[in-house]
């Protein structure tokens, strides 16, 4: 007897806005298709009014779960059942995943950048100084905190905003955090173990742009991370590199992010390489 056909595939996706030039649709599908998934990822632009009709689709529809990025981070919680511990601490969701009927909010981009973080280094008692104190920067400085981070230096140029990320990592972590108001070019201290860019200095199309740091404070054994996943190779990547520091870019960050969530929604953990090669492609 033939077996039973199945045109019912697994149901993922994206709820942004701007959706257009969001690569994640692409990385995602070439897992699925590498691992010869029957699931879908559908990259859909959804504003602000339209966030929980969008939500409210999708547990209608059966979706195994979602991403959601700018501007629905934080105003996702409301529409949803539970939310993982340290998403909680970090206040905003990036991925959403159906367990037993409930939605369910992780954020997988500080636990991305950990991961990516840890092919060159453990953060289990490290001294991190992070520019920047944005979303990215709370995902990162909580999740780097959990690992084990010893210290974080938040520089920002927004005070008020500073603090109030180093309050959180103070309170909710067991890392010290310190804040430096960012207001003239920053000496990184010698004794640093990791640096991190976590501001939007360097997005395309702005490739030229500089952090305002000493250059002669970049120095080896530090590690130098980008969060900028395009270009891949930033301006402070270039700087740290050519001063003898490891870098590692803001594609493994993005790409581990992806693995996560795919993990999260298919119970099977996706070939980063593939997807990583993905987006270089794109991004070439
Ligand atoms: P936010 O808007 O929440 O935060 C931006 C941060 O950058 C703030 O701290 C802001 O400082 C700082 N900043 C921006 N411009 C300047 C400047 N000219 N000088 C000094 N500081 C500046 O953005 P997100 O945190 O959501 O995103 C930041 C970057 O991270 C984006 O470029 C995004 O592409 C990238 N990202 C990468 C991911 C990945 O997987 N690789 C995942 C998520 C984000 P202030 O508070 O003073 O305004």
């Amino acid at each position: 007897m033939s077996q039973a056909l199945n045109f019912l595939s697994l149901l993922t996706g994206s709820f942004a806005s701007p959706a257009a030039e969001n690569p994640t649709v692409a990385m995602i599908e070439a897992a699925y298709r590498h691992h010869k998934l029957d699931a879908r990822y559908i990259n859909c632009e959804v504003g602000q009014n339209g966030l929980g009709d969008a939500v409210r689709g999708a547990r209608a529809m059966g979706w195994a779960g979602f991403n959601c990025s700018i501007p629905h981070k934080v105003a996702v919680i409301a529409h949803i059942d539970n939310v993982a511990d340290s998403a909680i601490i970090i206040g905003a969701v990036n991925c959403v995943v159906s367990r037993n009927g409930l939605l369910v909010g992780e954020n997988t981009d500080g636990q991305g950048f950990v991961t990516s973080l840890r092919t060159v280094a453990d953060p289990q008692g490290k001294a991190f100084v992070m520019f920047g104190a944005g979303g990215a920067a709370r995902a990162i400085g909580v999740e780097a905190a959990l690992a084990g981070a010893a210290s974080i230096t938040v520089v920002n140029r927004d005070p008020k905003r500073g603090a109030e990320l180093v309050a959180l990592l103070e309170d909710k972590t067991p890392a010290k955090a310190e804040l430096v108001v960012w207001d003239q070019p920053y000496r990184i201290p010698e004794q640093t173990d990791i640096v991190v860019n976590a501001t939007s200095i360097g997005l395309f199309p702005d490739v030229d742009r500089r952090l305002a740091v000493v250059p002669e404070s970049l120095r080896p054994p530090m590690i130098v991370a980008d969060v900028i996943p395009n270009p891949p190779r930033t301006a402070l990547l270039h700087d740290a590199e050519a001063r003898g520091c490891v870098t590692l870019d803001g594609l493994g960050m993005l790409v581990n992010q992806g693995v996560i969530s795919v993990e999260h929604w298919t119970g099977i953990v996706p070939d980063a390489e593939v997807m990583r090669e993905t987006l270089q492609h794109l991004f070439s």
